[in-house]
C-alpha cells in the first residue's frame, strides 16, 4: 500500500523551495521586446527582484526577471529547486502560462525551431534540458556519497499533448485520443502511453525533439502561429536503497514540465467547424484551470473544505496531484512588454496573482 509521509515527518529541509514552502511558486518573465515591438511601447518595468509595475500599477510576486534574464537565471530560480524537491520524494512541477508570442516556449524548451534544427546554442538551453542535466549529475552525487546504501535510480519520460480535449502521444503519435485513468496504487496515469527509461541528457534531448516535432499547431485566420495544444513532459523518478535489515524501500516522484496553450481569448472570427469546436475545447482546459486556481486560492485562504472539479477538462484532471495535492509548483508567467499586449498581460498578471494564494499539501510517496 502506498504509505505517504507529511514532509515535517520525513525531516526534508526547509527553504528547498524558498521560505514559503507549502506555496505555489510565481514567477513573472518579461521577454525582450520583438523586431515588430518599438522600445518606445513597452510598458512593462521591473521595479524590484520580485515586483513590477505595468503602466505604473504595482504587483508582486515570488520573483521578477526581466528582458535581461537569462535560461540560467530561471533554472536557478524554478529548475534547481524542482531537482532538489523531487530528489526528496516530492512530485514536482513548473508551468508556463501566459499568451501565444510571450516566451513559454522558449521558457520551457528553449527557442523549439534551433532545438530541432541542431542549433541550439548552449546558452538558450531552455528549462527542461537544464533541469535533467543537473538530475542525472545530482543521481551520481548521491550513489558516490551513500555508496553503502547502494541506491539505484530509474528514471522513464513520457511527453504528451492535448489538443481538443484529446490526449495524443507525442513519442508515438500514431496514439491518439488516449484515456486517463486513475487507481489506488499509481495515482493518474494515461492508458498506453509511451514511457522511455532515460540514464543521460542525450536520451532526454532525443525525446525532446522527437515530440517537439510531433506537436501540432492550429493555423486560424486570426493567429497563424497560435499554440493551441497544451504540452506536458514527465519523468517519473524511482529510487530503491537497502536498509540495515536488507529490505530495500521504494520513493517514487514525478516532474512534469508544462508548456500551457496561448491563454489569449479565442476570438472566434472567421473560426468555424473544428476551428470553432476546438477554440471550445481549449478554453475547457484553460478556463478550468483558472477556475481552479480560483478554489484553491479560496480553499487556501477559507480552509473551508469544498469538492475540487479536477475532472472537468483532461488538463486538470492529468494533472490534480500538481494542482493543490500532492505537489510542489511553480509557475513561470510570460508576459510581453509591448503596449499592444497590455490586455492580456494584465489578465496573465492577474491569474499569476491569484496563484499565488493557494497552498499545497506536498507529501512524500514512500512505499
Ligand atoms: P510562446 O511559446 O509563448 O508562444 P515563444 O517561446 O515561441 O512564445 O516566444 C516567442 C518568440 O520570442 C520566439 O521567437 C522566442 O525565441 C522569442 N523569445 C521569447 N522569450 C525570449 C527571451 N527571454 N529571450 C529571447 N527571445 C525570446
Amino acid at each position: 500500500a502506498l504509505k505517504r509521509k507529511l514532509s515535517n515527518d520525513f525531516g526534508v529541509e526547509n527553504g528547498v523551495s524558498g521560505s514559503d514552502d507549502t506555496g505555489v511558486k510565481v514567477i513573472v518573465r518579461v521577454r525582450p521586446t520583438s523586431k515588430n515591438e518599438e522600445e518606445g511601447e513597452v510598458i512593462v518595468q521591473k521595479t524590484s527582484g520580485d515586483s513590477l509595475t505595468i503602466l505604473g500599477q504595482p504587483f508582486t510576486f515570488d520573483s521578477v526577471a526581466d528582458a535581461t534574464s537569462t535560461q540560467v537565471d530561471i533554472f536557478n530560480l524554478v529548475g534547481a529547486p524542482l531537482v532538489e524537491n523531487c530528489l526528496a520524494g516530492f512530485n514536482s512541477s513548473v508551468f508556463a502560462y501566459g499568451q501565444t508570442g510571450s516566451g513559454k516556449t522558449y521558457t520551457v524548451w528553449g527557442p523549439a525551431n534551433a532545438l530541432l534544427e541542431n542549433e541550439l546554442s548552449s546558452d538558450q538551453q531552455g528549462l527542461t534540458p537544464r533541469v535533467f542535466e543537473r538530475l542525472f549529475a545530482r543521481i551520481s552525487e548521491e550513489q558516490n556519497k551513500h555508496a553503502d546504501k547502494q541506491l539505484i535510480y530509474q528514471c522513464r519520460c513520457s511527453f504528451l499533448e492535448i489538443y481538443n480535449e484529446q490526449i495524443t502521444d507525442l513519442l508515438d503519435p500514431a496514439q491518439r485520443n488516449l484515456q486517463i485513468r486513475e487507481d489506488t496504487k499509481t495515482g493518474v496515469y494515461v492508458e498506453n502511453l509511451t514511457e522511455e527509461s532515460v540514464c543521460s541528457i542525450k536520451n532526454v534531448t532525443q525525446l525532446l525533439k522527437k515530440g517537439l516535432s510531433n506537436r501540432r499547431t492550429g493555423a486560424t485566420s486570426i493567429n497563424m502561429e497560435s499554440s493551441r495544444s497544451h504540452s506536458v513532459f514527465t519523468c517519473v523518478v524511482e529510487s530503491r536503497c537497502k536498509s540495515m535489515d536488507g529490505l530495500s524501500s521504494l520513493k517514487t516522484s514525478r516532474i512534469n514540465l508544462v508548456d500551457l496553450a496561448g491563454s489569449e481569448r479565442q476570438k472566434l472570427t472567421g473560426a468555424a467547424g473544428e476551428r470553432l469546436k476546438e477554440a471550445g475545447n481549449i478554453n475547457r482546459s484553460l478556463s478550468q484551470l483558472g477556475n481552479l486556481i480560483n478554489i484553491l486560492a479560496e480553499v487556501s485562504q477559507s480552509g473551508k473544505q469544498r469538492h475540487i472539479p479536477y475532472r472537468d477538462s483532461k488538463l486538470t484532471f492529468l494533472l490534480q496531484e500538481s494542482l493543490g495535492g500532492n505537489a510542489k509548483l511553480a509557475m513561470v508567467c510570460a508576459v510581453s512588454p509591448a503596449q499592444s499586449c497590455k490586455s492580456e498581460t494584465l489578465s496573465t498578471l492577474r491569474f499569476a496573482q491569484r496563484a499565488k494564494a493557494i497552498k499545497n499539501k506536498a507529501v512524500v510517496n514512500e512505499q
